[in-house]
């Protein structure tokens, strides 16, 4: 894994601040936001595979929004930050910081992992 120096290099402020800093971009402003492609989120720092576009929805939310993670994919953490009780989502393999997950998705889960577009990277991945 890439020490958080190198990190520093290789990923945008914006992409640094999300990642390793826990921050969040301005809703609708996310270039996957209406990625709608078939193929593969992974993390941007660590390129562990995350989502598949198959569980992309649209949540009106302004952040790319999945109803499932892949499995061992993420890891939950809760944080009470700001006085509100959410689960964070990180990455499993380098702890980086995606975004929350919610429990008010579309079945099958019921779940909504809304996830900040500059934690992603796309990958086409055609049938
Ligand atoms: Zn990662």
């Amino acid at each position: 894994m890439d020490s958080d120096n190198k990190l520093k290099k290789k990923l945008s402020p914006t992409e640094y601040h999300v990642l390793r800093q826990c921050g969040t971009e301005t809703p609708f402003s996310g270039a996957l936001l209406h990625e709608e492609r078939s193929g593969e989120f992974k993390c941007k720092a660590c390129g562990n595979k995350l989502f598949e576009s198959g569980t992309k929805f649209d949540s009106k939310s302004g952040w790319p929004s999945f109803y499932d993670a892949v499995p061992k994919s993420v890891k939950f953490k809760q944080d009470s930050a700001y006085g509100t009780n959410r689960t964070e989502v990180t990455c499993s393999k380098c702890g980086s910081h995606l975004g929350h997950v919610f429990d008010d998705g579309p079945n099958p889960t019921g779940k909504r992992y809304c996830i900040n577009s500059v934690a992603l990277d796309f990958a086409e991945v055609r049938k």
